[in-house]
């Protein structure tokens, strides 16, 4: 019997998961390796290779019968070259990654940013299964997006489509790493949420505050929370109203460590966005918390090889 096993590869800043799909989306194998960029993506190929085929042999899948690799990074890339053009998590400027982990692995290797194979992963075996349009938004450092339609990445003219976080909804706002001013990543990502909430005077029980907590601690009434909460999601509303608007989609899926609000985070979202978009844009489209969690970006990428 010939089935089909897809090699996902999601490379994070600290380590690199690993997982081995077969086509119904059942996972026979997985794990992860530290990820050291530091040391150069040769030895990274290289390293990532061996880990991968150790994985295969101990859990008997034949090296033969896995159809190829899909990976996702967090970089601007030519998808088509296989080329990372600029990765500031991984330090790689012009880097052949596809080649060289095709090299290494013996396989043909597609790739992706990593919002695009997060959302597709969401689309293909989390909360956008049977989605037709989906947007999918990551809250994390940033905010990250990943527009899936008929099940396929919607990436652009240079894979630069759903960068939904670089949307300038504040004038005047605060500087962005992009360069402009009033993106959506300075106003509603985990990080600026905490921020907000600390220069506001919020203080945790941790040393650490986190998003999470402040979530909390919104839920327990603490005001400054509710107040730095609040503003998080009017401004997440906007934007995602901008490209609701734009995209007609039937689903918008939030990600990111956020999501472990729950209710606290989706229920006022759903209302602030039906206030927001078009009403014919609200109304036909539903606002889900994502169900893959950390699993997303492996299993979209392993996704890319059955496409
Ligand atoms: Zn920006």
């Amino acid at each position: 019997m010939t089935e089909r096993v897809a090699l996902g590869i999601d490379v994070g800043g600290t380590n690199v998961k690993v997982a081995f799909v077969k086509e119904d989306g059942t996972v026979i194998a997985q794990g992860s390796i530290p990820t050291d960029p530091a040391r150069g993506p040769e030895r990274f190929s290289l390293e990532v290779a061996e880990y991968a085929k150790a994985l295969a042999q101990k859990n008997d899948i034949v090296w033969d019968s896995v159809t190829g690799a899909g990976v996702g990074l967090a970089a601007f890339m030519d998808v088509d070259k296989g080329w990372v053009e600029e990765s500031v998590n991984l330090h790689w400027y012009n880097v052949p990654i596809g080649d060289l982990l095709s090299n290494a692995l013996g396989k043909s290797v597609r790739m992706d940013n990593d919002a695009n194979v997060a959302a597709l992963g969401e689309v293909w075996l989390g909360a956008g299964r049977d989605a037709r349009t989906a947007l999918c938004v990551t809250l994390g450092t940033g905010v990250g997006g990943g527009i899936v339609i008929d099940g396929r990445i919607h990436r652009g003219v240079s894979t630069m489509a759903g960068e939904i976080g670089h949307i300038q909804v504040k004038n005047d706002g605060e500087l962005c790493n992009c360069g402009h001013h009033g993106c959506l990543e300075t106003l509603s990502s985990a990080t600026a949420l905490v921020r907000h909430a600390k220069e506001a005077g919020l203080v945790g029980q941790s040393e650490e505050l986190t998003a999470k907590e402040v979530f909390d601690l919104a839920a327990d009434g603490n005001e400054i929370a509710q107040v730095a909460v609040a503003d998080m999601i009017h401004w997440l509303s906007l934007g995602l109203s901008i490209g609701a608007n734009l995209l007609n989609p039937d689903v918008i899926i939030i990600a990111g460590g956020v999501v472990g609000a729950g209710d606290a985070l989706i229920e006022p979202l759903r209302a602030a966005f039906a206030r927001d978009a078009l009403v014919r844009v609200s109304r036909s489209c539903t606002i889900v918390p994502a169900t893959l969690g950390s699993q997303a970006g492996v299993l979209g990428a392993a996704r890319l090889v059955f496409q």
